[in-house]
């Protein structure tokens, strides 16, 4: 199965629609074209590959060519095989003083409807606040994503840079609110910062689910923690390779969770930027990283279990299981 459960709308714009959608704006287009402009050439850093992510950020701008990215990531994650189908967003970062957060939330989650209605694959909105946002915009992101639960939004996020903003206390206020509203929570975390990152988001977020994860494995307490407390890691090995997060994608940490016991499901975080879809990552995980059969299939299971899901399709992906 296909199940992505970690993936940005911002790393899912076709390079064809972004030059599209340039013209319309009135932005020239890069030397190289649009394709290079979004596509790393190959491992990097953080800082290089949150640049490529950024790219798309002009883009959104518009509540029209903010439905038709969503529409189009929803039919293209479809056209690639998936099962279901998690995207994330930043609302705040795309807001203006002509579409507002509720807007740019509005016109996503219809994107993705139309999308998932055409194609017949489910999907669901994870809304994410950002860890440079302040406490108020946060406030004002959970918000938006709570007006919109059940109508689309079924999960709210913390993402940006955890090394320059570890701090979870300006957006428990946030998270209570998602929480409350009866939203899934995940958060970026354990990324690049030390392996208790990501207790951190557990305890003062409410968690349960955590993106990357990465560096729990370097702290054996967290490491026995996150499979004691069943917690979920959300894997995306050629995410972390490309960010530098380790040095060869054969040293992704997934046997080592594996092995420990910690539940896992997978993304492919920015697929466009990487050029690694869901198909690459589960094939990799197989192929360089030794997931047997049985690894593969207690993912699935995870995979469903985890997902942001209304019952009656959560029921439907249980039943695809082998
Ligand atoms: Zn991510």
């Amino acid at each position: 199965m296909l199940i992505d459960l970690h993936s940005h709308l911002e790393g899912r714009v076709r390079p064809q629609t972004a030059a599209e959608l340039a013209a319309g704006l009135g932005i020239a287009p890069p030397a190289g074209g649009w394709e290079r402009a979004i596509r790393l050439d190959g491992p990097a850093d953080l800082t290089v590959y949150l640049a490529k992510v950024a790219v798309t950020y002009p883009f959104f701008g518009s509540t029209d060519a903010a439905r038709r990215i969503a529409r189009e990531a929803v039919e293209d994650g479809a056209a690639a095989g998936l099962d279901y189908l998690e995207l994330r967003f930043g609302p705040a970062t795309h807001a203006s003083d002509e579409a507002g957060i509720d807007d740019v939330v509005a016109a996503v989650t219809e994107g993705m409807r139309e999308g998932s209605a055409a194609t017949g694959m489910p999907s669901g909105a994870v809304v994410a606040a950002l860890r440079h946002h302040d406490r108020e915009t946060n406030l004002a992101v959970a918000r938006a994503a709570a007006r919109a639960a059940g109508n689309g939004v079924v999960g709210f996020d913390l993402a940006g840079d955890e090394l320059l903003y570890p701090d979870l206390r300006p957006h428990t206020d946030a998270f209570a609110l998602a929480r409350a509203a009866g939203l899934g929570i995940t958060c970026h975390a354990a990324e690049a910062a030390p392996g208790p990152a990501a207790r951190e988001a557990v305890e003062m977020l409410g968690a349960t689910r955590i993106g990357h994860g990465a560096h729990i494995v370097d702290d054996p307490d967290t490491l026995r923690w996150a499979a004691d407390s069943g917690i979920v890691v959300e894997i995306c090995p050629t995410s972390n390779w490309y960010t530098g997060a380790i040095a060869d994608v054969a040293q992704h940490p997934a046997p080592r969770f594996r092995d420990a016991g910690v539940k896992l499901v997978l993304g492919d975080d920015n697929p466009l930027q990487t050029g690694s879809g869901m198909r690459e990552e589960r094939d990799l995980l197989a192929r360089v990283l030794g997931f047997g059969p049985a690894d593969l299939a207690a993912l699935d299971s995870v995979s469903v279990e985890a997902a942001f899901l209304e019952p009656a399709v959560r029921r439907e992906l249980a039943a695809r299981l082998t």
